[in-house]
Parts: C-alpha cells; structure tokens; sequence
C-alpha cells in the first residue's frame, strides 16, 4: 500500500471530500495503525466549525479510532506487536513536559493531543499516533464498537467511577444518547441504584432494557428534581446532554454532598444559583474524558459485563452522509465509519 483515503474537510464548515495520500512512515515513539472503524463523535462538529483554537485545513477528525498497528516507529515505549488491535481516544497522547504532566495529570495535559485536532484523525485508512495514546481492545469486542468506547464510553464510565457515588447509590444518568445509554449501562453494572432522565415517556421501555431501575420522563409536569428528591435524591447526576437548561434542572434533585458531573458539551451557561448549592454542599464539576488506560480499562469493564454501544456502521466513503446523519439527530446512538 503507497497510498490511502482520507475523508476530509477542506475549509471550516465545508462538505467532507474523499482524497487520497501517501502513506506515512511513523516517527520516533509512534506507531502506525490500519483503521478499521472510527466513531463520530458530535464533538468533531468543533473542529469542522472551527470552533476550537488551532484547528487547522484541511482537516481530518475523528478521536473513537480502532485499528491494527502495521508498522511501530523507533525507540516506541512499551510492549507494542505489529498486529496488535488496539483505539486511540479523546487523549491521543499529552506533552510530559505541562505541570499536569509533571503532576501525572495527563487527561488536563496542557498540550494534549487530541486526534483530528493536533494530528491527523480517524477518517481515514491510516493514522500515525503516540504509543501512549494506545489501549488495548480484548478479542471479544469488535472494532466498531471498540472505536466509540475510546470517548463516549471512556467519559461516562471514568466519570461514574471518579464520582463520589458508591455501589447502592442513586445515581442519575442525564440523557439516553450517544453516551447516555453507555452510562446507564454502566451506571447499573458498577451497583449504583439508576435513575435514567430523558425527554418523553415513550424511553421508558429502552432506559430499563439498558439497565436503568427507574426512568424520569423530564418533559413531565412534575419537576426533574422533584422526581429525583422522591426517589431519595441523587448521590450522582451524570449530564450528558448537551443541554444547559436540562443540565440546571437536575441541581435540585441531589442529595447533601451530591455532586453535578458535567460531560455534555453546550456553550450556555448553567443558570445555577449559589444558594442552591451552599447549604447541602453539593458540588458541580466537568469531567474530561480519560487517559488510555481508562479507555483499556473501559473495554475490559465492557467486555466483562456484555455492554456494548448501539452503532450504525456506514463505509468511509460516505463520511458526509453519516456525519450529517449524526447531526441530524436521526442516527441510531453513534455513527461509525468503516474501512475495507
Ligand atoms: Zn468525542
Ligand atoms: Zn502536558
């Protein structure tokens, strides 16, 4: 193979073109991976729009990256085998040299390496990245849906995780999309009592096949928090939808030290008051995806329990169309492109 197909875009905005390049060699610490699928993720609308500093055309996205290594650059830290199945993620490597680096912190890596913004992403049959961005996919979990793990899982299962939600807990999952119905999964998997919140009664059904033990419609007369308050309140609420006025609603239905985890991606600002969060000490925070290891972490978690994503798997040459789908909102839960 001397040459490969890229889908990308050539200015902000614009329509994603099929072109051909020629197939790079991977440099020192790097490796080189035949993709086999990469998910799209609606933070790539970021990069397309050029909504992000540094965003360079044209433009390759794509950071839910599953593949085969084909070739390992020199000097290539760690036990790396040509063959070897493995995603790259959100965290696509960070710079080891930041404070948080310094501190071990590598997820906030002041630099960090996203796919499809510092480098060349997963719209394509090749990617070039960093041995530390690689984490393992076991034989039981294909690639289509290994390569979605590698953000939409990654953030909501390192998210429940490093919550202060214990098993036994409530913990309410906001959202039943493209992470929403991975988190409810593990949400109910980890031991936590779960609370699903999406939009309409007709979820209810599909948020209890995920797992969920209860299902808030939040289109409902009664209040969000209300609700949540009825079942005891919540220990944990996880937004991932990316909207702020849904987000807000949930701050009333925690319980005392309740915490508020931010994983849905609006630009609005939250309408919460101080006072609502004073007395009863909750807390309202982002989480920021994870390293590879929480993603390797992630896919054996999801193998051990039989969670997978729901996928809709469209060939690379129709980028567009499946891009377009996803923003659309009609795709079944995540868009994956495939090769081959
Ligand atoms: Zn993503
Ligand atoms: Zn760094």
């Amino acid at each position: 193979m001397s040459a490969y197909r890229v889908a990308q875009v050539a200015a902000a905005g614009g329509s994603f073109e099929i072109v051909e390049r020629e197939v790079p060699r991977p440099g020192p610490g790097q490796v080189r991976l035949a993709v086999e699928a990469c998910g799209i993720c609606h933070s790539d609308t970021f990069f397309v729009q050029a909504a992000l500093p540094g965003v360079r055309f044209p433009l390759v996205p794509g950071h839910e990256i599953a593949g085969r290594i084909d070739e390992i650059g020199e000097a290539t830290p760690g036990d790396w085998q040509v063959g070897d199945r493995v995603v790259v993620g959100w965290f696509g490597g960070s710079c080891h040299a930041c404070p948080p680096c310094r501190r071990g912190d590598f997820i906030v890596c002041e630099n960090l390496k996203v796919p499809g913004w510092a480098y060349d992403g997963g719209f394509g049959e090749v990617v070039i990245a960093p041995a530390d961005a690689l984490a393992r996919i076991p034989d039981a979990v294909p690639s289509a849906d290994a390569g979605p793990m590698a953000c939409a899982g990654v953030t909501t299962f390192n998210g429940l995780r490093r919550s202060s939600a214990r098993p036994g807990d409530l913990v309410a999952v906001l959202g039943i999309g493209g992470l929403g119905h991975l988190g409810v999964q593990y949400a109910a998997a980890m031991g936590f009592e779960t609370v699903a919140l999406a939009r309409g009664a007709d979820k209810a059904d599909f948020a209890r096949q995920l797992g969920a033990h209860h299902y808030i419609d939040t289109t409902a007369d009664t209040p969000v928090g209300d609700a949540l308050q009825a079942l005891g309140g919540a220990k944990a609420v996880l937004a991932t939808a990316a909207n702020s006025q849904a987000i807000t609603a949930t701050v009333d239905g925690l319980s005392p030290r309740g915490e508020l985890i931010v994983i849905g991606a609006d630009t609005e600002p939250l309408g919460i008051s101080p006072n609502q969060l004073l007395m009863q000490g909750k807390v309202v925070r982002g989480h920021p995806s994870g390293t590879a290891q929480d993603v390797q972490e992630t896919i054996a978690f999801s193998a051990l329990h039989g969670i997978r994503p729901m996928i809709e798997t469209m060939p690379l040459d129709r980028a567009d169309e499946a891009y377009r789908k996803m923003l659309s909102g009609a795709a079944r839960f995540r868009m994956v492109l495939t090769t081959g």
